[in-house]
């Protein structure tokens, strides 16, 4: 089996009128558009038209629904090891920046699609990497993007987080742990905009934090919360909270299923000096606590919504508009008149314009107006291709309800 580091082998040929979204510069090929295929799994091919042009080069994996991921439109790329290195360098110079302007040291280096790097993931803690591999494609290179990392950044260690969801459909099992050098210290700290986050690499959420809710932390600690009551739904380990206590809330519930996750966010507060501001930690099922909320009649000046991925595949929409409106609905119900909303989702395949409906459709049933006040998203450091727009995934609204409502 010839290894992708190779020049390309492989020939997959498009059916008749398959080759437009290639041609677009969109970097997958579904199965339904191929006519043959002659190449090894996890090898590079060269995708062709029925005509037999040119149309691009990528990797190759016939038991995945996205045959082939593109790499490059150009023929006469060889995509070897010296490929990889300038695809690598080009994604973390993109990033410059961010660590120079505001001294971060905790972003996404590498994300996938939207870096010409189809199926790879690089998120950087400080001197940490943590590499999530999508595909068999990036599975194949994997060793060699870790030795051209190590060569790029110079990290102190490398930790692989392969465990997601995706994976099973490349025909792929979970791989975790240290790939490289030293494991981070224990506790992990991560410093951002004033506030110190301990963070779990090996075990926490996606890399180990929500790197993507970062502008949206940002856009926080840029409001005044004097004397204002917070409820933090879906909190984790209460990065949100960390940024409202910061801006003078006077109180914060938590709410979130996970023990640990609120154990996480109580000792994040202390290690930050917010523990002074009253806060509760209460672990239960929001959907369930807003309405015990609403039943004692309780209301917030500040509510956050961020819910975990509601739709998984396109069969899941309508379910997860359900699962939005509901939540949605009842935030708006215990809204203070002139309260603000900051509500996300994360499921991709709820389209920014559809989820703005449900939020509408939420305020209309409790019979709230309310304006948007703020688009909110990834961060750049999750950028997203004109050519590709499945890159874009987080949106939030921020909504300020209206005072002459009540
Ligand atoms: N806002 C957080 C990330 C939230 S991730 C941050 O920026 O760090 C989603 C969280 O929702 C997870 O911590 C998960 O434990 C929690 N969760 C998932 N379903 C839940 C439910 N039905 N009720 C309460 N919490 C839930």
């Amino acid at each position: 089996m010839s290894t992708i580091d190779k020049p390309s082998t492989g020939i997959v040929t498009l059916k008749h009128g398959r080759e437009k979204p290639l041609r677009q510069r969109h970097p997958w090929v579904f199965s339904g558009a191929i006519d043959k295929a002659d190449a090894d799994p996890g090898t590079l091919v060269v995708v062709r038209s029925q005509a037999g042009e040119f149309l691009a080069q990528g990797y190759y994996n016939p038991r995945s629904q996205i045959v082939v991921r593109a790499l490059s439109w150009r023929e006469d790329d060889v995509i070897d090891a010296s490929w990889w290195r300038a695809r690598l360098q080009a994604a973390i110079d993109a990033r410059a920046g961010l660590a120079t302007y505001e001294s971060l040291v905790a972003y996404r280096l590498v994300y996938a699609e939207s870096d010409g790097l189809p199926g790879l993931i690089v998120d950087r803690y400080g001197d940490y990497l943590v590499i999530q591999s999508l595909t068999l494609g990036i599975e194949a290179v994997k060793p060699m993007l870790i030795e051209l990392l190590v060569d790029l950044v110079q990290p102190k260690g490398i930790i692989e987080r392969s465990d997601v969801d995706v994976r099973k459909k490349e025909g792929l099992e979970d791989i975790t742990g240290l790939v490289w050098g030293e494991p981070p210290p224990e506790p992990f700290i991560i410093r951002e905009y004033g506030l110190q986050y301990p963070v779990d690499l090996p075990a926490g959420h996606k890399t180990g934090f929500y790197l993507d809710q970062r502008e949206n932390r940002r856009w926080l600690l840029g409001q005044s919360l004097e004397g204002q009551e917070v409820l933090n739904a879906f909190s984790y380990t209460g990065s949100f909270s960390a940024c409202a206590a910061l801006r003078g809330a006077r109180q914060i519930v938590n709410v979130d299923s996970s023990q640990a996750a609120l154990d996480a966010a109580r000792d994040m507060m202390a290690l930050n000096d917010l523990d002074q501001v009253p806060a509760e930690y209460v672990a239960a099922d929001v959907f369930e606590q807003l309405r015990v909320y609403r039943e004692e009649g309780r209301t917030f000046d500040l509510i956050i919504l961020d819910p975990p991925k509601f739709a998984h595949s396109s069969r899941d929409i309508e379910r997860a508009a359900r699962g939005y409106k509901d939540i949605n609905l009842l935030a708006f119900r215990l809204l203070r008149p002139g309260g603000l909303l900051l509500t996300f989702s994360c499921s991709g395949l709820v389209r920014p314009d559809l989820f703005q409906k449900i939020v509408f459709a939420a305020s209309i049933d409790v019979y709230r107006q309310a304006q948007i006040i703020g688009w909110l998203g990834q961060g750049s450091d999750h950028p997203v291709l004109l050519t590709f727009p499945e890159g874009q995934y987080l949106k939030g609204l921020v909504c300020r309800v209206l005072r002459h409502e009540e």
